[in-house]
């Protein structure tokens, strides 16, 4: 993909490759570096303004999509980051370990599988004694598998989908609570799922509404404490999670086709909104969901 300016006056709807696009299958986990177009992760185009100076900051899912580029804007904005993935998503890491040690913050790899309890609370332990404290919490990891019938949805399935999505969310935002000062941040990362459930989704889609709820609860919960929880509910991105069996490859043709903006959104175009709920900037925005979705409402 050709390198994007995000900050130049432009027509949306061209600023980034919509469909068709080509059948590229692959195994779960995916890896962002063997898709076609490669995603746009703001690699040669965020610019940071020091708005998460010195913030020590733990992001799940950090090797690719919508996790890479957050890791990216933090990383710019001034943030210490502990990143968390799959040991299978090494070389997808490797390229975000260089991309945010190139921006002179202090970065710690810390690969595991979040759907253990135990390793979640570990996760959390390592951030605070490799950083010296968590500031940010971003809950971004995620499983998508899509089935089109529920007699082939394996009761197997459906609780990997809950412990990864959900069940992680609750055992890191536990731990990582015990140690949050006043000012500290927590963002996850629901769906248009949560909101316009599509029918090859019976797990996923409640799994999101299950993050959206949460995020209202938590926000509720901790406010007394001067921290505060938001989500972002994304439309269709281009990431790896798709093409890895989120979608059946006759949709990923037409991935994006569906919203107003007849695109899919790109990792990049995320990352601002998380910056800006981590950011003191947002100081009055807790329990909130800010959708980008391309233009379908998340109501
Ligand atoms: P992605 O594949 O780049 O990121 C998902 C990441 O989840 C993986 O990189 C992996 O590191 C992590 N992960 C999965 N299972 C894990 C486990 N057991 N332990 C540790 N890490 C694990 O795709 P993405 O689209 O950037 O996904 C990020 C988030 O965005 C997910 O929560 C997803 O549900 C959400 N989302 C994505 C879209 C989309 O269209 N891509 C739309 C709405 C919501
Ligand atoms: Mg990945």
């Amino acid at each position: 993909m050709a390198t994007q300016n995000q900050y130049s006056m432009q027509d949306p709807l061209k600023q980034y490759p919509g469909p068709n696009f080509e059948r590229q299958p692959q195994s779960p986990p995916g890896l962002a570096k063997d898709m076609n177009p490669r995603p746009d992760h703001g690699e040669q185009s965020y610019q940071g303004f020091g708005r998460l100076k010195g913030r020590r900051a733990l992001i799940t899912g950090a090797d690719s999509g919508i996790g890479r580029a957050v890791a990216i804007a933090f990383a710019r904005e001034g943030a210490d980051l502990a990143l968390n993935y799959l040991p299978s998503e090494e070389a997808d890491a490797q390229e975000v370990r260089k991309l945010v040690a190139d921006a002179g913050v202090n970065a710690v790899a810390l690969p595991g599988d979040i759907s253990d309890e135990a390793f979640c609370r570990e996760l959390v332990t390592r951030t605070v004694s490799e950083l010296g404290g968590i500031d940010i919490l971003v809950n971004i990891a995620g499983k998508q598998t899509s089935v089109e019938s529920i007699a082939e949805l394996t009761t197997e399935q459906f609780e990997a989908t809950f412990r990864t999505n959900v069940f992680a969310m609750f055992w890191l935002c536990k731990a990582a609570l015990e140690h949050m000062p006043p000012g500290a941040t927590i963002i996850n990362t629901t769906s248009i799922q949560s909101y316009q459930p599509s029918a090859s989704l019976l797990d996923y889609a409640p799994s999101k509404a299950a993050i959206t709820a949460f995020t209202h609860a938590l926000a509720k919960q901790v406010a007394p404490k001067g921290v505060r929880v938001n989500a972002v509910a994304p439309g269709p991105i281009w990431t790896p999670l798709q093409p890895s069996g989120g979608q059946p490859q006759e949709k990923i043709e037409v991935f994006g086709s569906e919203v107003p903006m007849k695109r899919p959104g790109q990792p990049a175009e995320l990352a601002p909104i998380y910056v800006v709920l981590a950011s003191q900037e947002s100081s009055f925005v807790t329990g909130e969901v800010y959708g980008v979705t391309g233009g379908n409402p998340i109501t």
